[in-house]
């Protein structure tokens, strides 16, 4: 299927691995300019000839953390305009409710609530202007259903969609549409680095631990992130301009549900 959006321009943050490249790996398949982010200036420089390389499309590498001001506006300056941006981030560590105090929480609410409204606040004013945006929120499906190790992710990721969900109501008359994607159990070295923390927990080994969660899941499996990026590339295409702030679960099923 042809996207639709050959040429445009879009920022994808915290791209260079996992959810985040393979989001960019997919626009750019689908012809599009990318600015990649990431903290670490070699991963990202790597990421970025390999998408290059692999599609010929236009990619921008900015190394700085999202999270802050600064990071923020060095991506704006390299792609001031963009018609797609693609909001993520690291997700908070793992722990316990009573582990958390207010630093905890003031860094996962800055990492993945504020850091997202504010990009998104930065670039859809351009977008209106020009009559088409889409923003895609990588969230995850500890909102639908809250992960107990995860109370940073599940707390700081709702405000997060309560944002959207208003947000994109009002903006989708001007052509800026917004919707999250909501990532269960997916192969990147975030789920590595849980399996680990939930291994060091039970006592059994990594390997074991994910041989146990693939096992919970109705496909058997995690998800692969190439799967992951082209849903996101479907969401940022022409074809969703109907599809406003929407939370779509990518979890091979584990959510238990009839509907919704
Ligand atoms: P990942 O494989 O660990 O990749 C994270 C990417 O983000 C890397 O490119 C990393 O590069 C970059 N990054 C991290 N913090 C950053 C920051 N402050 N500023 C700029 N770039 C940053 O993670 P992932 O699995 O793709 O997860 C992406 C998001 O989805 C996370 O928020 C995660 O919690 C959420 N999620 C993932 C899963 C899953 O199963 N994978 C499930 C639910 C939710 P640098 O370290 O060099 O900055």
């Amino acid at each position: 299927m042809d996207l639709g959006i050959k040429g445009k321009r879009a920022i994808v943050c915290a791209s260079s691995k996992g959810l985040g490249r393979a989001c960019a790996m997919k626009l750019a398949e689908a012809g599009v300019n990318l600015t990649l982010n990431a903290r670490t200036q070699e991963t990202l420089e790597q990421t970025a000839e390999e998408i290059r390389r692999a599609t010929g499309v236009e990619v921008k590498a900015v190394a700085a953390d999202v999270t802050t001001e600064e990071g923020r506006a060095a991506i704006l300056a390299a792609e001031p305009a963009p018609d797609i941006l693609v909001n993520n981030a690291g997700g908070p560590p793992p722990g316990v409710w009573s582990d958390w105090g207010e630093a905890e929480w003031g860094s996962a609410i800055k990492g993945n609530m504020l850091t997202p409204i504010l990009l998104a606040t930065a670039v859809m004013p351009g977008m209106i202007e020009r009559g088409w945006g889409r923003v895609v929120s990588i969230t995850s499906g500890s909102v639908k259903s809250p992960i107990p190790q995860l109370g940073l992710s599940n707390g700081a990721r709702a405000g997060l969609t309560g944002f959207v969900a208003g947000t994109a109501r009002q903006v989708a008359k001007h052509g800026v549409i917004m919707n999250n994607l909501l990532p269960g159990s997916h192969e990147t070295d975030r789920i590595d680095a849980l399996m680990n923390a939930i291994a060091a927990k039970e006592g059994i080994t990594a390997a074991e631990a994910k041989k146990r969660s693939h096992a919970a899941n109705p496909t058997g499996r995690f998800g692969f992130p190439e799967e992951f990026g082209a849903a996101c590339a479907f969401l940022c295409s022409q074809h969703v301009g109907f599809m406003v702030g929407q939370n779509i679960l990518l979890d091979g099923g584990a959510f238990n549900s009839t509907m919704g």
